[in-house]
């Protein structure tokens, strides 16, 4: 079970998925900005993942600013013939910290097993970043009282023996609560999240009790502290309200 271990720090990652011109680059320094003229410190982490294009322009746009930013795919390649794809190597050399693998999108537009989505994560590992793992169950998993074992089994084949907490996070994020509003109960957060804490545990020992599991799907300024507060949620993956400094600011407002 987890035990008393260090809590990790929290992380709140933002998925603008295939939204974002230039413009929307001003979203992100508004919140760097906000952030900066805070009295006191942030207790989390913050990572903004925007489209690919968007990478190197942010990287200026947050020099010196404690907000990282990430990718959102990468592919298994370090470099080569694969057109159209870019490798983990060509996103940390843009400057991303972090990139996003397994996110159910990727698994249902482009056919993703947990064995691709393996193979990413030794990707991000190998170009010396971090990354963010996805799981979770469609609705028709979960209305088949499939949750947990589909939790657990995805869990097991997309996260590679030997990670780290310093270099996976685990995102929980039931497929029908992204984009829809809906939300899982507090109580079946915390059941989902336990059930991953002890398979981390029984599977990396120490390292599992700080590995970082956020939860996503339907995070907004409105919810964020009652799902941010409960246990073994070390914070969230954000979509559409990531999008928009303030309602992104609201919900970092669970850690203010
Ligand atoms: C996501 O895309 O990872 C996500 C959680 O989306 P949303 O917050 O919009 O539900």
């Amino acid at each position: 079970m987890a035990g008393e271990e260090k809590r990790p720090r929290p992380l709140v990652a933002g998925n603008w998925k295939m939204n974002g011109l230039r413009g929307a680059l001003a979203e992100a320094k508004a919140v760097a900005d906000a952030l900066a003229a805070q009295p006191m410190p942030l207790a989390a982490n913050v990572l903004i993942c925007p489209p690919a294009t968007l990478i190197m322009v942010m990287a200026e746009i947050l020099r010196g600013s404690p907000v990282m930013f990430g990718a959102q795919d990468c592919h298994r390649a370090a470099s080569g013939a694969h057109t159209g794809d870019i490798s983990a190597e060509i996103l940390a050399d843009a400057g991303a910290s972090a990139i996003v693998v397994g996110h159910s999108e990727r698994r249902a537009d482009h056919g993703e097993t947990d064995a691709v989505v393996r193979a990413k994560q030794a990707a991000v590992h190998r170009a010396g970043l971090t990354a963010i793992v996805c799981i979770g169950e469609t609705a028709g998993q979960r209305l088949a009282g499939q949750t947990l074992d589909v939790v657990v089994r995805q869990l097991d084949r997309s996260v590679a023996d030997g990670s780290t907490a310093a270099n996976t996070v685990v995102a929980y994020e039931p497929v029908w609560a992204i984009g829809t509003g809906l939300t899982p109960t507090v109580g079946d957060v915390a059941l989902v999240h336990g059930a991953i804490r002890d398979r981390l545990v029984e599977r990396f020992g120490k390292e599992g009790h700080v590995m970082r599991i956020l939860y996503g799907g339907s995070v907004k300024p409105q919810n964020a502290r009652e799902l941010m507060h409960v246990a073994n949620v070390d914070g969230a993956l954000v979509g559409g309200a990531s999008l928009k400094a303030a309602d992104f600011l609201g919900i970092l407002a669970a850690y203010g």
